[in-house]
């Protein structure tokens, strides 16, 4: 049976433990948000001893189930001061599987100012002094990590932002070609792991048994049909390969949805310059990697590899959400500084959605012009140089918002939103208000029924029905992250009724369970409720579920406002 392993950063040692039965049935956020709920006291400082660190594969993570090795990572975040799980791709969930380790959770921290690595095997899990990496870059410490320990181990790091406990930090994870290009982008839980002082852990699989399946037979036959499904929709099996996420831009922009200039217009005359069909010329151009998997298995390949007019790595995963943050919302055109300005989040280990909205806030503020990508890039790296201006970016737009006496601050819960206007696809933005996590897209994505036609089409101007489809959406996604799947299978899952049934069928051809579609609906559910609980303890209310007051302006180019009240709002909550 799986077990968890806590490792206590202060003492620097480590124990496993056989999961309670209120917990064994549970994995990926699912796992992460229970344990935080049942042991992380609400009212604790996220940077202080009490909080916890949590990374657990999801169920299905480890086997051969397609585009399964997907990663959650919990805490209290330091950022929103509420429950916390932000999803990655990587090495790190396939291989804590297949180690048999179903959750990893740092605890306490240490009193001296001194970083350690973690350093998993199949028979072993040591805490080693590392102070000879502070300062060292994602990018760098993954390369001499792989020195080190071999080309096949996972690794999970903090760079600079994290090492500083700065609220927009993020964890990086070593993709299969050693790029930091994979996070755990959001609410700042690098800096809880730099609290911890560990700079980086280590995941190494070698020697363990492959995951046994209760029916390798029925899950042979399930994935391959799951397989089939994924590869055979428009969005997983055309769009994203093509064109990674970067193929929103256009398509948002069209729909007159890509915030710009700080979420002033839904339309960005340079669209097509920072667009997917652009990105992808370059790479070709320039011998780059037009699609790729964050982690053995993915058959969508939606992550990339960028380089730059010299043929030179420049960048990887680079995401429509990055490529809006320091695009449009701030008036940058070059798609190249883009890329740059994504490197050295990677690099530091900051989250581009929240660094890119932090910048466009500090143009808000006149701290450097709209659209100038140098000063933007001069900024970024004061960051890592660790200057005080660099603290001020590093914690975030709110924060920078304050320190510049603006009040237009897209926020919610304190963490930045991402690229779709509320009030132009007015389903994410019931996601944006609702979720317990802060703006967040990917809790609840309802561009496919406002924008994409994916699972039925919404109108994204009016109200009607988008509270429904967000909380939808938002209990689909919580199971689908608890299953350890990325996110994209949704696309073929709303589309087709037997994809909830195929991922049903591997779960229960896994562990020799009988559950149904609606035992999945109900998993989604109780991760909500428990995530909702921790929120209130916590000390959030109906308050903390508005968007800011710059939504109420009229949106251009279809003149709408964000108008819902909070009893409607409070529906997407009530489960
Ligand atoms: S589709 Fe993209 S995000 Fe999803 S698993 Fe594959 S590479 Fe990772």
């Amino acid at each position: 049976m799986s077990r968890i392993l806590r490792i206590n950063t202060k003492e620097k040692t480590h124990s496993f433990e056989t999961p309670s039965p209120d917990i064994r049935a549970l994995g990926g956020r699912a796992l992460t948000s229970k344990l935080i709920l049942n042991e992380v006291p609400a009212s604790c400082h996220p940077l202080s001893r009490l909080n916890k660190l949590i990374f657990a594969p999801g169920l299905l993570s480890g086997t051969p189930a397609a585009n399964s090795g997907r990663l959650s990572v919990g805490a209290k975040s330091p950022l929103t001061g509420g429950i916390k799980e932000s999803n990655t791709g990587g090495l790190v969930s396939q291989k804590l599987a297949r180690l048999g380790i179903k959750a990893l959770v740092l605890e306490d921290k240490p009193e001296e100012d001194a970083f350690s690595i973690i350093v998993i095997k199949k028979d072993s899990v040591e805490v080693l002094p590392a102070d000879e990496y502070r300062g060292v870059t994602n990018g760098d410490m993954i390369t001499r990590l792989w020195e080190r320990f071999g080309k096949r181990v996972g690794v999970a790091s903090i760079g600079p932002a994290g090492e500083q406990r700065l609220t927009a930090a993020c964890i990086n994870f070593a993709d299969p070609k050693g790029h930091p290009g994979r996070a755990a982008g959001r609410g700042g839980l690098g800096a809880v792991m730099g609290a911890k002082k560990i700079k980086a852990i280590v995941v190494d699989d070698g020697g363990a048994e492959r995951i046994p399946l209760h029916d390798p037979e029925a899950f042979k036959a399930a994935n391959k049909k799951w397989t089939e499904l994924l590869t055979s929709h428009p969005v997983s099996g055309q769009g994203l390969p093509a064109y990674g996420t970067a193929v929103l831009v256009n398509i948002i922009n069209e729909a007159g949805a890509l915030p710009t200039k700080n979420f002033r217009s839904g339309r960005f005359d340079y669209a097509q310059d920072i667009s997917g069909e652009t990105m992808a010329a370059n790479i070709e151009k320039r011998g780059g990697v037009i699609s790729e998997g964050c982690h053995p298995g993915c058959v969508i390949r939606c992550s990339q590899v960028y380089n730059d007019k010299d043929n030179n790595y420049l960048t990887s995963g680079f995401e429509y959400e990055t490529i809006w943050a320091f695009g449009a919302h701030c008036l940058i055109k070059d798609l190249d500084d883009i890329a740059r300005m994504d490197r050295l989040c990677d690099d530091f280990g900051l989250d581009t959605i929240e660094t890119g909205v932090t910048i466009g806030v500090a143009m808000e503020g006149g701290l450097i012009p709209w659209g100038d990508s140098k000063a933007a890039i001069e900024l970024l790296k004061k960051v890592g140089a660790g200057d005080p201006m660099g603290k001020i970016i590093g914690n975030g737009a709110a924060f920078m918002g304050q320190a510049m006496g603006v009040d237009r601050v897209p926020v919610v819960k304190r963490q930045a939103f991402p690229a779709y206007d509320p009030r132009a696809v007015k389903a994410v933005g019931v996601t944006y208000a609702t979720t317990p996590m802060g703006a967040d897209h990917t809790a609840g994505y309802g561009v496919c029924q406002n924008i994409l036609h994916v699972g039925g089409t919404i109108d994204p101007l009016k109200k009607e029905g988008n509270v429904e489809i967000s909380k939808d959406l938002q209990i689909a996604t919580a199971a689908i992250d608890a299953a350890g799947l990325c996110l994209f299978v949704a696309f073929p899952v709303l589309d087709h009724a037997e994809g909830l049934q195929l991922i049903v069928d591997m779960l229960n051809a896994q562990y020799g369970l009988s559950l149904t579609t609606n035992d999945v609906v109900q998993l989604g559910i109780s991760i909500l409720k428990d995530e909702h609980e921790f929120n209130r303890l916590a000390g959030f209310t109906a308050k903390d579920d508005r968007l800011p007051d710059m939504f109420k302006e009229v949106f251009p180019p279809h003149n709408t406002v964000w108008d819902f009240t909070d009893e409607e709002i409070a529906k997407a909550k009530a489960f």
